[in-house]
């Protein structure tokens, strides 16, 4: 076994292979850019190597750097992780020239995986179902249109050397395969300076279901189940599950089958998986094999009990696998969700910041995945991704209400974040149905994310909660507000909360250590220790625990978060209320009107013109920030009524773009 590693990596897989490492008694040595010299990783470390300026390309993704801190720390192996070099043929190679031992598959399995019309031409030779297609590069928009008919729409057109979603189209017509064409092309082009594209059929409402596969180096292949991994945003992962609720036992054993069937005819061995989209018939047909870790590895680790970064390291120490396929057994049911810092309401933009407070939920059936603390730096280089929270129980509903109930308690502050979209999504009655698909959040957060409109299920809890916080902040002030204990005002039973212009009344009283809540005909009991300063109300209501996230904002207001409903409420006696209702009202400064930047970054394009008309969704200027563009769209129908900056301005947070009328 290695007695000292390196992972090539930073952030959440960093620190989760290192824990690996140390709990197996090997040496980790970590390699960090100047921007994360800070970092959990380096913190965790037993040795951390400098290599290099922020920006990936000159520090990450620099083999020669990483194979000199090899070379300086006396590392024998190196763990890739995900992203980065993890599925780079020279590297491996040029560390195999090093003498130093790759913790992952050979690069002639890399290459042979690597690109999606030479891995697919291999999977139809093994055996492996295909999406119906056109194997070959398309030369031009006409031949496109002309296999696209050939195929029969719609179609998809893909970029043979994409990843991360990029370079793919969805075509309906003859006129989308030509604009889908130029589009992919260019995109490929760009992002992987390679812009051949092929055509395949365009699966409708598919399910992405991908199969675990493990290889050893003695020709041993098994498979450890399947994941699925429907819920997506754009074609990127947001939740993923395992097993799937989607699939029955004699489709899971031929998918595992062929996965096995194309690692064995690359020979792979190391952890890899097999991708597959599943269309509602439950026929499946690969898309791709990604010859590395997975992000979404730990809901297979938690169904089959596993650890796969040890099994990884293992495996390219030369062990055997300890296993065979009928000794592996599927147990319990785990879910992932990404936690992210972006804003749903701004269209998933990345927000970058320092997380000011940080508390991930802790609590049985949870297991957390993260490379960040509190008063860390989001950094404008790399994923913006704050923590994998991962829940798991006997089975699928007692994760799905794990997951929520961790998401409820899961605060932090200073950048914005995806926590309440996740928990909308995982309370989402579909969601909890399983019936999934990759359209999923398309269709139901049509719009993007926001508040729902009207009275939903989390609005009762967010009202009891803040009639609550209210309650414990006037004993507090009467308790400590004068020492003429005879003097003390008497608290209101009584309170109005006040909740986008709707009043909801509640009567508050204490009854021994609890609170009796009567509100809308109900009566509850509930307990809680919360006080002023808290970020989150634990609460026990009725036989429930419950979390509700609780801001105090000036005026007597609340800002609570609850099952992925956020509220702004004011919370006031019945005679305060009834002379606030009295008072003309104040109008705030109106920025609806406007379209302000997101983040810090470079205004690159504004693709409207003062008067023209646009519809909720279309593209009004492009924002280059993070390496991303990042396209402001209209949030509603309206008029342009003008532009307040121009392209080539480097824009502040917040600052205005344009203005409708
Ligand atoms: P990438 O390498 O960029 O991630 P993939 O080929 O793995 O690209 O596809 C990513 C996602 O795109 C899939 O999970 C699926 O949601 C969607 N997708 C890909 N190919 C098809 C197809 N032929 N039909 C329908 N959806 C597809």
């Amino acid at each position: 076994m290695f007695k000292k590693i390196l992972i090539a990596n930073r952030g959440e897989i960093a620190c989760r292979i290192m824990r690996t490492a140390r709990r197996l008694g090997i040496a980790t040595v970590a390699v960090y850019s100047e921007a994360d010299a800070e970092a959990l990783h380096v913190r965790m470390a037993d040795e951390a190597v400098p290599i290099g300026p922020p920006p990936s390309a000159e520090s990450y993704l620099k083999i020669d750097r990483i194979l000199d801190a090899c070379r300086r720390s006396g590392a024998e192996a190196v763990h890739p992780g995900y992203g980065f070099l993890s599925e780079n043929t020279e590297f491996a190679a040029a560390l195999a020239d090093a003498g130093i031992v790759f913790i992952g598959p050979g690069p002639e399995a890399i290459a042979a995986m690597g690109d999606k019309i030479e891995s697919k031409k291999l999977a139809r030779a093994a055996g492996v179902a295909t999406v119906p297609g056109h194997l070959d590069v398309v030369p031009e928009a006409e031949a496109a249109v002309e296999i696209a008919r050939d195929i029969g729409y719609p179609v998809m057109i893909k970029a043979s050397a994409g990843g991360g979603g990029k370079g793919m189209r969805i075509a309906r017509n003859d006129a989308e395969v030509r604009d889908g064409f130029r589009a992919a092309t260019s995109e490929a082009k760009a992002s992987f300076a390679d812009d051949r594209v092929f055509i395949e059929k365009y699966i409708e409402e598919p399910r992405h279901i991908e199969i675990q596969v493990l290889g050893d180096m003695h020709g041993n292949i098994v498979h450890l189940f399947e994941r699925e991994c429907s819920i997506q945003r754009r074609h990127q992962k947001v939740v993923e599950e395992a097993p799937s609720p989607f699939l029955d036992g004699n489709t899971r054993a031929a998918m595992g089958g062929q996965a096995v069937a194309l690692a064995r005819a690359v020979a792979y061995r190391s952890a890899g998986t097999v991708e597959f989209i599943v269309d509602r018939e439950r026929n499946f047909y690969f898309l791709e094999m990604n010859t590395r870790l997975q992000v979404e590895h730990p809901v297979t680790e938690i169904v089959t009990g596993l650890d796969l970064v040890e099994l990884m390291i293992r495996i390219a120490a030369g062990e055997t696998l300890p296993f065979r396929q009928q000794d592996l057994r599927l147990s319990g049911w785990a879910i992932e969700a990404r936690v992210y810092a972006e804003d749903p309401a701004r269209n998933f933009l990345p927000s970058i910041g320092r997380l000011v407070r940080y508390r991930p939920p802790e609590g049985e059936g949870v297991r957390l995945e993260t490379g960040v603390f509190e008063g860390a730096e989001i950094s404008l280089y790399y994923d913006p991704m704050i923590a994998k929270l991962i829940a798991y129980g006997p089975d699928r509903d007692s994760a799905i209400a794990r997951l929520r109930a961790a998401l409820d308690g899961f605060y932090v502050a200073g950048v914005q974040h995806n926590i309440a979209f996740l928990a909308a999504v995982a309370g989402s009655p579909r969601f909890r149905a399983g019936a999934l698909s990759t359209n999923f959040i398309a269709e139901e957060f049509p719009g993007g994310f926001a508040p729902p409109k009207g009275f939903v299920a989390a609005d009762r809890i967010i009202l009891l909660a803040a009639a609550l916080a209210h309650r414990r902040l006037r004993e507090r002030e009467t308790a400590t507000g004068g020492a003429r204990v005879g003097a003390r005002p008497a608290i209101e039973d009584e309170v109005v909360v006040l909740r986008d212009g709707d009043e909801h009344a509640v009567a508050v009283r204490p009854e021994g250590t609890a609170y009796r809540l009567d509100f809308a005909g109900e009566s509850h009991l509930a307990m809680t220790e919360w006080q002023l300063g808290q970020p989150l109300m634990l609460m026990r209501l009725d036989d429930a625990r419950v979390t509700v996230q609780i801001e105090r904002l000036p005026g007597a207001a609340f800002r609570l978060l609850h099952g992925g409903v956020v509220r702004e409420v004011r919370v006031l006696s019945r005679r305060a209320a009834e002379l606030l209702a009295l008072m003309p009202r104040k109008k705030a400064a109106d920025t609806s009107r406007l379209v302000l930047s997101p983040m810090p970054g470079l205004l690159s394009a504004i693709v409207v013109t003062p008067g023209q008309e646009v519809k909720a969704g279309e593209p009004l200027a492009i924002v280059e920030a993070m390496k991303m563009e990042n396209v402001l769209r209209a949030e509603r129908d309206g008029r342009i009524a003008e532009i307040r900056a121009q392209p080539g301005d480097s824009l502040a947070v917040d600052q205005v773009i344009l203005a409708f009328e």
